[in-house]
């Protein structure tokens, strides 16, 4: 199987000019199957999209292999609990530097645990791409190329 179609969608081929992306390593820990298992994964971000995230994995096929969120839902499940659909990310109870994962698909639920100062690295990385509270710029620049093909 090709490795590249795990990299992001979000950052494969068909970039809008003048846009970013940014993929940053992570691992999480699969926690729903028994022995917890370490999982190579991407957190992607793309300033074509930049109020989403994704969650690309390396490896596993039991799992989807991206997910996508909102960066807010990501920032705010750093601090409290986060999201009450089918994605939910809060602080862990028992170690301050993980963060709990908890996703909801038609085949079943799936609890993962991540690196707090892996995803602490990646909202970084995704804030000097796009500073939070400042994704409507790029959402308007979109809409404008939109508005410039429409006009040709
Ligand atoms: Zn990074």
């Amino acid at each position: 199987m090709d490795m590249n179609q795990f990299s992001c969608k979000a950052t494969g081929n068909g970039t809008p000019p003048g846009h970013n992306g940014h993929e940053h390593p992570v691992a999480l820990t699969l926690l729903s199957f028994g022995e917890p298992v370490v999982v190579g994964a991407f957190l992607c971000y793309h300033t074509a999209d930049p109020i989403a995230v994704t969650v690309s994995f390396s490896t596993s096929t039991r799992v989807p292999i991206d997910w996508v969120f909102a960066r807010d839902l990501l920032a705010e499940g750093m601090v409290a609990s986060a999201g009450k659909g089918d994605i939910r990310i809060r602080p862990s109870d028992q170690e301050d530097r993980l963060v709990m994962f908890h996703l909801e698909t038609p085949s079943g639920s799936a609890d993962f645990s991540a690196n707090r100062d892996q995803l602490d690295g990646f909202l970084k990385c995704t804030a000097e791409l796009v500073p939070f509270g400042h994704e409507a710029k790029w959402l308007d620049i979109d809409s404008s190329i939109t508005r410039l093909l429409a006009d040709e």
